[in-house]
């Protein structure tokens, strides 16, 4: 037993409206019969994909795993032209889910290349949402952490841009970085809305507790950012995977309200679990007896039905 009386879930956490509009059209396409399979992990967390592939719905790394006439999902993430093309001349059905924010980022790109412009890209170079930028600006380049910026390169006209979950303060800095790489710079700020309220919420949330508790992939920078953020405004933070990385109750010896938040990858549920697991563990006598019921009152307490995972419900495949 524990100090922990209180766990509260930041507001606008789990799946960011892009990664939970490719799950529902991967589920409404598996559910009206066809046989459906998504190009790469929707999202990299077991559950759900264990929970997609008990609806029929296959994960595949490359289309030459799904079989002429079904049905390909395109994650949120989108992917380089020259797939589309390529799942069309196989005889494919594509489903695109790439979101919608990201068709805006490919459209963007696409016409400052048209325009003449050296592209720069912030970004993790091999994410997937950047791997399909470059399928519409083959010569931009790509930096992520500042030691790699003295890489740019000076030319006239340079245009700016970022993967949609960079750090707002990153591109700012990047940006203003450029200004003496180049005599005209285009800036489009591609960072999406969903990562900046996200960092706003994880922020007011550990404004008022004594600990946080970041959920996430541990490569996502997303969710390295968030923990980052709640560092700067002076509340510890720990980065776990899932609720079975919390073993150990010490760490919670000091806490009296801890706070949960997640990565736009991290469905709301695992949140729920999370705050639950923490109660169990670390939780005052009374807390832990109720854990369940106040992990739940957690959730409901930040959770809009747009934070859901899905808007679907669960369909068996018989
Ligand atoms: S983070 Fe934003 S741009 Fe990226 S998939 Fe989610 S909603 Fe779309």
């Amino acid at each position: 037993m524990g100090n922990v009386r209180e766990v509260r879930i930041a507001r606008r956490t789990g799946f960011c409206y892009g990664v939970r509009e490719a799950i529902d059209k991967a589920k409404e396409a598996a559910a009206a019969g066809k046989p459906t399979h998504t190009l790469g992990q929707v999202v990299h967390n077991e559950g759900v994909i264990a929970d997609l592939a008990a609806q029929g719905i296959e994960t595949v790394e490359t289309l030459d795993d799904v079989r002429s006439g079904a049905a390909v999902v395109i994650r949120a993430h989108g992917v380089r032209p020259d797939v589309l093309e390529r799942a069309e001349q196989r005889g494919l059905e594509v489903i695109d889910g790439t979101c919608t924010w990201v068709i805006q980022e490919q459209r963007e790109i696409t016409r400052l290349v048209e325009e003449g412009y050296a592209i720069v890209l912030l970004g993790t170079p091999l994410h997937p949402e950047v791997v399909g930028l470059l399928g519409f600006a083959p010569d931009a380049i790509v930096v992520d952490e500042e030691a790699d910026w003295d890489s740019i390169p000076r030319r006239k006209k340079m245009a700016l841009l970022s993967q949609s979950t960079q750090p707002p303060w990153k591109f700012e800095k990047l940006a203003a970085f450029m200004v003496g790489r180049c005599h005209e710079l285009k800036i489009v700020n591609t960072v999406c809305p969903v990562t900046i309220r996200r960092q706003e919420d994880t922020v007011e949330a550990a404004r008022e507790v004594d600990l946080m508790v970041v959920v996430g992939g541990r490569s996502s920078a997303n969710t390295k950012e968030l923990t980052r953020l709640c560092g700067i405004v002076g509340t510890p933070a720990i980065q776990i995977e899932s609720e079975e990385d919390l073993t150990d109750a010490a760490i919670f010896k000091d806490a009296a309200v801890v706070g949960v938040t997640g990565g736009t990858s991290t469905p709301i549920e695992d949140l729920r679990c999370v705050a639950e697991r923490v109660l169990r563990l670390a939780g005052t006598p009374q807390a832990a007896a109720r854990a369940e019921e106040l992990a739940n009152a957690a959730l409901a307490a930040a959770a809009t039905p747009a934070g859901r995972t899905t808007s679907l419900p669960a369909v068996a495949v018989g």
